[in-house]
């Protein structure tokens, strides 16, 4: 028997309704789902703890209100199994809940916890799981997934007894990032080359970046000057107004996005090989065997491609017919990260599309879903694979497609 109780109303009144054999001691519940997540999770643990120590019932399933930005939903399972099934048979079902995490797309996470409950009031139920989603939609993606309904199919027969709750909480990995605390326990690592000209350009000596002084420290007692620059220049951000009509300008993109966690895939040893390596999906699944790419997050790309800033030529790399010749992400790669919900992408060379691209296809896919691009990156192989916390000091230029940005990392100490 499924309970189905709305997250929000009235918790408690819908409880009481359905399951009046109990006292549910859920006096904030009213504020359940409107409010912080510390009550919210206080009102599980004690949803949790009547339901275990009490509950002859089969399944609740609370519904949590949809996740915000920064928020993941969190399915809580707790299966009683029957006496008399094999251990072989509860191995074999706890292997088979774990591969759902790679069977279904946009699960986070799947975690195991067994009972070790020394009173013994565990009601029997001794395996535990809480599968974590980015949105509730993904949670229902889930529910009537295939691969998950064959496993339900394999579970079933084996139930005496389960336990079912839904609720809402703060991303996990995003407590895990970086955030600085004070000076001494981060550094702080400068991923931006120095604006001035004849940097590399993609469109070589098409709009010349200049700077003239005006005014002297000398002659006028201050010092100014004014500059004109490419918005595609030097470490840049690209805004999604750059490919799509109606796109957000650069002075659009919100800054709540441009504060973030960052993760860093490292392809050096590919594009040693490889000039023209683009970003495949198998090395972003082999780099989230370390824990899969937190929604919200930013993905830089570290080719090794800086070594040559300092010569335009090698950097372009342009080959007898002029075609430039560099890695990047590959499109595929691009929409496996935008399905994790990224913020940003970025890379250390002068595109996020690789230089033997016709089409555009990262440009396009990322730009279309607001996912925005960081160009000309420095200094990536001085940032851990994770727990970096990135700030990208874009100009605000109305209607600007793009625009130079300050790209800094905080980074915990070692
Ligand atoms: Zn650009």
């Amino acid at each position: 028997m499924i309970y189905l109780l709305k997250g929000g109303t009235n918790i408690h009144a819908d409880l009481t309704a359905k399951m009046p054999q109990f006292v549910w001691h859920l006096s904030s519940e009213t504020k359940m789902h409107s409010a912080k997540n510390s009550v919210r999770i206080l009102s599980f643990i004690i949803a949790l703890v009547v339901a275990l120590f009490c509950s002859q019932q089969t399944v609740i399933a609370l519904s949590p209100e949809p996740a915000a930005t920064g928020t993941v939903v969190r399915h809580y399972v707790a299966f009683k199994f029957k006496d008399g099934t094999a251990s072989e048979k509860i191995e074999q079902i706890v292997a088979a809940f774990k591969h759902l995490q790679t069977e279904v797309p946009d699960v986070l996470s799947i975690e195991e916890g067994v009972n070790v409950s020394p009173e013994h009031m565990n009601k029997g139920l001794t395996h535990g799981f809480i599968v974590s989603f980015p949105t509730l939609n993904a949670r229902d993606v889930y529910l009537l997934h295939p691969n998950h309904l064959r496993f339900v199919d394999l579970v079933r027969p084996e139930l005496a007894d389960s336990f079912i709750l839904d609720f809402a909480c703060d991303a996990p990995e995003k407590l895990t990032t970086g955030i600085p605390t004070n000076g001494q326990n981060n550094q702080i690592v400068d991923l931006t080359h120095v604006l001035g000209p004849d940097l590399p350009d993609f469109h070589e000596g098409s709009v010349a970046f200049t700077y003239d002084s005006i005014y002297t420290v000398k002659k006028d007692g201050y010092a100014g000057g004014k500059f004109c620059t490419p918005e595609h220049y030097g470490t840049h951000i690209d805004a999604p107004s750059h490919f799509i009509d109606e796109g957000a300008s650069v002075d659009q993109i919100s800054a709540d996005s441009l504060i973030r966690p960052c993760v860093v895939i490292d392809v050096r040893d590919e594009v040693k090989q490889n000039s023209d390596y683009q970003l495949t999906v198998d090395k972003i699944k082999s780099f989230e065997t370390g824990g899969k790419i937190p929604p919200g997050s930013i993905v830089l790309l570290l080719t090794g491609w800086e070594d040559r800033w300092s010569s335009p030529k090698e950097y372009r790399n342009a080959d007898a017919t002029g075609t430039m010749r560099f890695p990047s992400f590959s499109p595929e790669a691009a929409a496996y990260l935008a399905d994790r919900s990224v913020a940003a992408l970025g890379v250390d060379t002068i595109s996020a599309d690789y230089g033997l691209s016709k089409t555009y296809g990262v440009h396009h896919l990322a730009l279309s879903k607001g996912i925005f691009l960081i160009e000309n990156l420095n200094n990536l192989d001085k940032l851990p694979a994770r727990n970096a916390l990135l700030f990208c000091g874009v100009l605000p230029i109305k209607n600007g497609t793009g625009a130079p940005a300050r790209i800094l990392a905080v980074v915990p100490k070692p």
